[in-house]
C-alpha cells in the first residue's frame, strides 16, 4: 500500500511509473460476459436473489467443476460469493473457533493472515523452500511441533506469490499428512486455469471422496475470466458448511449482485479459447521476463514459475551486499527507477520481491530496462 501511495504521488507529478505490482489480468472481460450483464439489466433481473446464488448459476458451476476439476459436485454444495476472497473469509469464520490455529505454507498471499486473525485464530506458517522449488515438501515439517489447536491448513496452488503449481504427487503426500492430523483443507484454486509448461492442475477434492469430505474448494472467475472488479467466486464444501456460510452471507452482504450472477452463467459456459488465448499471451510475457531475468543472474535468481502470473525474485545476494531490506529495495526502485514491485516480506519472506507480468510487453520491456539500469548502477 505504501508503494502504491508513492506510485500515485509520482504519477500525479506526471512521472511515468510502471507497476509490476498488480494482482489482476490487464485484459478486458470477454464480450459475451459483458453482453450477458447488459441483457440481465435490460430483462429486469435486478431484484434480490437467493442468498447462496441463483440455482441456475450454482448448477452451472457444479457442472463445470465436475467436468473440469474431476470431482463430483452438486448445486447445493456450491455457494456463490463476492470473489474467492469472500468464500475464504466465510469459510474461516464458520470453521474456526477463538484460539484455534490454521497452518499456511509460506510465502503466502497477503490476505490469509488477516482473515485468519479476523476469525479469532492464529496463523502458523509452514515454511516453503526455494531449494524445493517452493513446492510443498512435508518432510520439511516433520520435525515441527504442530500445536494441538491446529484445525486446518490453507493451500494455494497455483501459488501467489511464487507462481508454482504443486504436482499431484506432492498434493497426495500433503493431504495424507493433513488428514492424519485431522485437519480440514481450505484449497484456494483461484489461479487454476493459468498454467504453463504443460503442467496440470490437480484439485485437492479430486483426490478421493474421503479427501473431498475434508476439503473446502475455493475459486472464481476473477483471474481466469478477467473479472476482478465484478466480484464473483465460489466455495464448494459439504452441505452443512455451505448452509452455515450461506447464513453468514445472508446476514451480511445478502448475495452477489443479480446482474453479475447472470453474467457468470455465461462465464461458466464460455468456449475455452477465451481463457487459453489469455494464457498464451501470459506465456509470451513469461518467456520475455525469463530472458530478461537471465541477463541479471548476478543480482537476482528465481524459481521458474509454471502457473499464475508472478515471479518471486530472490534478491538475497544483492541486498546482502548493499545492506538493504526488500522493502527498501522496492522503495528505491519506485523512487529512482519508477517501477512498482511488491516486497517479499508482505508474503512472509524477506529478501524477495514479487513481480507481476500482468501488463503489456512494451511496459515489461521498459520496466526491465529501468530495473537493469538501477541494479548495474546501485
Ligand atoms: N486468492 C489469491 C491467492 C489471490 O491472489 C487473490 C487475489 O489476488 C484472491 C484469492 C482473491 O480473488 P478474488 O478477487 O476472486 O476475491
Amino acid at each position: 500500500m505504501e508503494i502504491e501511495k508513492k506510485a500515485s504521488e509520482l504519477k500525479a507529478q506526471g512521472i511515468d511509473v510502471i507497476s509490476l505490482a498488480v494482482g489482476e489480468p490487464d485484459f478486458s472481460t470477454p464480450e459475451p460476459i459483458q453482453r450477458a450483464a447488459t441483457k440481465a439489466m435490460q430483462d429486469g433481473i435486478t431484484k434480490y436473489t437467493p442468498a447462496p446464488g441463483f440455482l441456475a448459476l450454482r448448477e452451472a458451476i457444479a457442472e463445470m467443476v465436475t467436468r473440469e476439476n474431476k470431482f463430483g459436485v452438486a448445486a447445493d454444495e456450491v455457494l456463490i460469493t463476492c470473489g474467492a476472497k469472500h468464500a475464504i473469509y466465510l469459510a474461516l469464520q464458520c470453521l474456526v473457533e477463538e484460539g484455534d490455529a490454521v497452518l499456511v505454507p509460506t510465502p503466502a498471499w497477503v490476505s490469509y493472515n488477516p482473515m485468519i486473525e479476523l476469525a479469532g485464530a492464529q496463523m502458523i506458517p509452514l515454511p516453503l523452500f526455494e531449494e524445493d522449488g517452493f513446492r510443498a515438501n512435508v518432510d520439511r515439517w516433520k520435525g515441527m511441533a504442530i500445536p494441538p489447536n491446529a484445525r486446518g491448513i490453507l493451500l494455494n496452488s497455483p501459488n501467489n506469490p511464487t507462481g508454482v503449481v504443486y504436482p499431484r504427487e506432492d498434493l497426495i503426500r500433503l493431504v495424507g499428512w493433513a488428514l492424519q492430523r485431522n485437519l480440514w483443507i481450505l484449497s484456494d484454486e483461484i489461479y487454476e486455469k493459468i498454467l504453463f509448461d504443460g503442467v496440470e492442475q490437480t484439485s485437492i477434492a479430486a483426490l478421493g471422496p474421503e479427501v473431498k469430505s475434508h476439503t473446502i474448494t475455493v475459486s472464481g472467475f476473477s483471474k481466469s475470466h478477467c473479472m476482478t472488479g465484478w466480484r464473483l467466486g465460489w466455495g464448494i464444501a459439504d452441505r452443512e458448511l455451505i448452509q452455515k456460510m450461506t447464513a453468514l452471507q445472508s446476514q451480511s452482504n445478502s448475495h452477489v449482485s443479480s446482474i453479475v450472477q447472470m453474467a457468470a452463467i455465461t462465464a461458466a459456459k464460455l468456449p475455452a479459447h477465451y481463457v487459453t488465448d489469455m494464457v498464451q499471451a501470459f506465456e509470451k510475457r513469461r518467456q520475455f521476463c525469463m530472458e530478461r531475468l537471465n541477463r541479471l543472474s548476478e543480482y537476482v535468481t528465481y524459481v521458474r514459475p509454471n502457473g499464475a502470473f508472478y515471479f518471486f525474485l530472490n534478491f538475497q545476494r544483492f541486498l546482502g551486499t548493499k545492506k538493504m531490506s526488500d522493502v527498501e529495495l522496492c522503495r528505491d526502485l519506485m523512487i529512482k527507477a519508477h517501477v512498482g514491485l511488491v516486497p517479499g516480506s508482505s508474503f512472509g519472506r524477506d529478501k524477495y520481491v514479487r513481480l507481476s507480468y500482468a501488463t503489456s510487453e512494451e511496459n515489461l520491456g521498459k520496466a526491465f530496462d529501468r530495473i537493469e539500469n538501477y541494479l548495474k548502477n546501485a
